[in-house]
């Protein structure tokens, strides 16, 4: 059974141990991060999701993808309750949602080269044809083939970033997260990783939350934008709307607060 939403989400709520806070060990009190968020995304869309630092942005990535697992609410992937699912009822759909992360050093494996790391998740899934997979990924994500040979430490950090998308798509998932992934490129760099993902999302029919703090990003990519605060959603409007007339002040100051020529732009060049 699908339904046209491929997530969707209810009155989430997320509590943590304050582990910043003041208290006594033993006695950690919990913060509630994500205070009711609800959302649907829909299949084949492109979802922005902006806030400030502290807004709640990676801990509801990481809620979505079930590598935190929620207070209370439902998230309901492709009509499935996955809200509470342990790690061997998740296992299966693991491989058809997967994240990309902030910064591509830390989340590549050093002491790999690009070819163990983008096969590590295809064996975990038990695939087969794994060098074959390994090669299309790296043509998808515009990267020589010899670049299986090289080790992280070898590749700027545009390359890094673009394993770390080949290491997502080379499962074939039907929904990809990418949290942060242009924020430590230069300007060109981000540029040319948003096309490559925007290409990739049109070729091969991907649904992507894209989460930025920099709405000039977000603006060309995305269907719809939310703006989250404090673990709260403040507006969600399709992104033609946001840019133009955008309803809370939270939003405007978000926006006043991208340079004008970035703003300006017609897209990417
Ligand atoms: P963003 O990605 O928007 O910058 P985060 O989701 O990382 O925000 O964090 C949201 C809030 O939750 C912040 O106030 C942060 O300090 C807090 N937080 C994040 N992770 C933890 C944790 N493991 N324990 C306690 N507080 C946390
Ligand atoms: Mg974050």
């Amino acid at each position: 059974m699908s339904e046209q939403s491929l997530f969707r989400v209810e009155d989430l709520r997320l509590s943590l141990p304050d582990l910043v806070g003041k208290s006594f060990v033993g006695l950690a009190a919990r913060i509630e991060i994500l205070r009711g968020i609800s959302f649907t995304i829909q299949r084949g869309k492109v979802l922005g999701i902006v806030g400030g630092s502290g807004s709640g942005k990676s801990t509801l990535a990481r809620a979505l993808v079930r590598l935190l697992e929620p207070t209370s609410g439902r998230i309901v992937f492709d009509g499935q309750d996955i809200s509470h699912l342990d790690e061997q009822a998740l296992r299966p759909l693991r491989r058809r949602f997967q994240m990309i992360f902030q910064d591509p050093m830390s989340s590549l494996n050093p002491r790999r080269r690009v070819k163990g790391i983008i096969a590590a998740p295809l064996r975990l899934h038990g695939l087969t044809g794994i060098d074959r997979r390994v090669d299309e990924a790296l043509d998808h994500v515009g990267l020589p083939r010899g670049f299986r040979n090289r080790y992280p430490h070898e590749l700027s950090g545009g390359q890094r970033q673009r394993v770390g998308i080949a290491r997502a798509i080379a499962l074939r998932p039907e929904f990809i997260l990418a949290d942060e992934i242009v924020s430590g490129l230069d300007v060109s760099s981000q540029a040319q990783v948003l096309r490559l993902l925007e290409g990739l999302v049109a070729e091969l029919g991907l649904t992507l939350a894209f989460i930025s703090h920099d709405l000039s990003v977000i603006r060309r990519l995305c269907d719809d934008v939310m703006v989250l605060r404090a673990g709260q959603i403040v507006e969600m409007a399709p992104s033609a709307e946001i840019f133009a007339a955008p309803r809370h002040s939270y939003t405007r100051g978000l926006l006043d607060a991208i340079p004008l020529p970035t703003l300006d732009q017609p897209g990417w060049n």
